[in-house]
C-alpha cells in the first residue's frame, strides 16, 4: 500500500471547516487504500505561543475530531507528534541542510511572523517547514494530502529529500502533495480573500466544527457577500458568494451548477439558510460523537499510546538509517 502522511495543529479547541474540506475529507477517502499516518502536530503548534493546559486539551479534542470525522485509529495510524521523539531528531539534522534564504522564502512564515511582530517571532516558527519535512520523510511517505497553503512546504520537503539523497545516498522517498484543486482553499466568511484559519484574530468569519448549530447558522447568515445579488460562482468579482458555493457544494455533495440553478432568482438569505442547514447537519453529528469520545479521555489516551508505538516503530528505522548515513557513531 502507498504510504501517506498528514497532520493538523492542535492550535485551537476546534478544527474549522477549511481543515475539514481541505484535509479531513480527503484523508477519510484516502485511508481506505493507503497506509496512512495522521498526526496531531503539537510540536508545530508551539511555534506560536500556546497555553499549556489548553494545548493538552486541544490535543485530545483534535484527536477526537479526527476519529469523529471518520479517521479509523485501527486502520490508520493516528498519533500525537510529541509522542514520537524521532520528529524532533530528524528535524535538527534537516535544519543543517536547509538554506537560510530558502527558509526565508516560505510565505506562511512571512504571513505569521508579520502578524506576530518581530519580537514574538521565534526561531521555531522559522524552522516550522523543516520540522514538517521531517514528519513526512520519517514515514517514507509517497503522498501528502494537504490544503493549498501547504504546497510550498511540501515542495521544500521534496528539495530536502533529494538533497539528502544526493549527498548521503538514497535514504528518503521523495513525496508528492495531493491537493484537491477546487476545494483546497476555504476563505474566511468575513474576509473572503484571506484563508480561513484556526488562529485567525477574529472568530467572526470562522466556522468551527464544534460550534453549536445556532452559532454556526448565525455566522453563515452574516457572511460577507456583495451588493449585486445573484447566486453565481465568480471568484474574481464575487469572492464571498464563490466561497459559500464551494462550501455548500462539498458539504451537500452537489455540483456548483445545480446550486446556481436551485437559487436562480432567489436572494442570499435563502441561499445562506440552505447552506446553514447542510453544514449544521454534518457538524452536529460530528460534534455529538466528539463529546462522547471526550467523555472517556483515558480510552482516548490509550488509543493514542498504541498508535504512537506503531508510528515510532516506523520512524525509528528511518531515523537510524539517516543518522548512520550522516556519519553519527552508533550507540552500541
Ligand atoms: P493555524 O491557523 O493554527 O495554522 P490552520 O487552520 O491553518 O491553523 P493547520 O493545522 O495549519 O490549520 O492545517 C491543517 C490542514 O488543514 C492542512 O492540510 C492545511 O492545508 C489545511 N487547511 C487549513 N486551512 C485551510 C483552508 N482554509 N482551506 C483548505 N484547507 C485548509
Ligand atoms: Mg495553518
Amino acid at each position: 500500500k502507498t504510504r501517506l502522511y498528514s497532520g493538523m495543529q492542535p492550535s485551537a479547541d476546534s478544527l474549522q471547516i477549511g481543515n475539514y474540506i481541505g484535509a479531513l475529507l480527503n484523508w477519510k477517502k484516502l485511508q481506505q487504500n493507503h497506509d496512512a499516518f495522521f498526526s496531531i502536530v503539537d510540536l508545530h503548534a508551539i511555534t506560536v505561543a500556546q497555553d499549556p493546559a489548553k494545548l493538552r486539551e486541544n490535543t485530545r479534542a483534535t484527536a477526537a475530531q479526527y476519529i469523529a470525522a471518520g479517521i479509523d485509529p485501527a486502520e490508520s495510524t493516528l498519533y500525537v507528534q510529541s509522542h514520537v521523539a524521532a520528529h524532533a531528531q530528524l528535524a535538527w539534522a534537516l535544519n543543517t541542510l536547509t538554506g537560510f534564504g530558502e527558509a526565508s522564502r516560505m510565505t506562511q512564515f512571512k504571513d505569521k511572523s508579520l502578524k506576530q511582530g518581530a519580537d514574538a517571532t521565534t526561531v521555531g516558527l522559522f524552522a516550522y517547514p523543516v520540522l514538517m519535512a521531517a514528519d513526512i520523510l520519517l514515514f517514507q511517505s509517497e503522498i501528502v494530502p494537504v490544503g493549498e497553503d501547504q504546497r510550498q512546504h511540501v515542495e521544500l520537503t521534496r528539495d530536502l529529500a533529494a538533497r539528502f539523497n544526493s549527498r548521503f545516498g538514497d535514504t528518503f522517498t521523495v513525496p508528492e502533495a495531493s491537493i484537491i484543486r477546487d476545494t483546497a482553499k476555504i476563505y474566511d466568511l468575513q474576509n473572503p480573500t484571506s484563508k480561513m484559519s484556526k488562529s485567525a484574530e477574529s472568530h467572526a468569519g470562522v466556522i468551527w466544527m464544534l460550534d453549536e448549530p445556532k452559532v454556526t447558522a448565525k455566522k453563515i447568515m452574516r457572511a460577507v457577500t456583495d451588493a449585486e445579488g445573484g447566486v453565481v460562482f465568480d471568484r474574481e468579482n464575487k469572492p464571498g458568494v464563490a466561497n459559500l458555493l464551494t462550501i455548500y457544494s462539498v458539504m451537500a455533495e452537489r455540483s456548483i451548477e445545480s446550486l446556481e440553478d436551485e437559487y436562480a432568482g432567489k436572494g442570499y438569505g435563502d441561499f445562506k439558510k440552505g447552506l446553514a442547514e447542510v453544514v449544521t447537519e454534518t457538524f452536529g453529528a460530528i460534534r455529538g460523537r466528539v463529546l462522547e469520545l471526550l467523555d472517556d479521555p483515558a480510552e482516548l489516551d490509550r488509543i493514542l499510546a498504541a498508535n504512537a508505538d506503531r508510528a515510532a516503530a516506523v520512524a525509528d528505522v528511518t531515523l537510524a538509517t539517516a543518522f548512520d548515513r550522516m556519519g553519527f557513531l552508533a550507540r552500541r
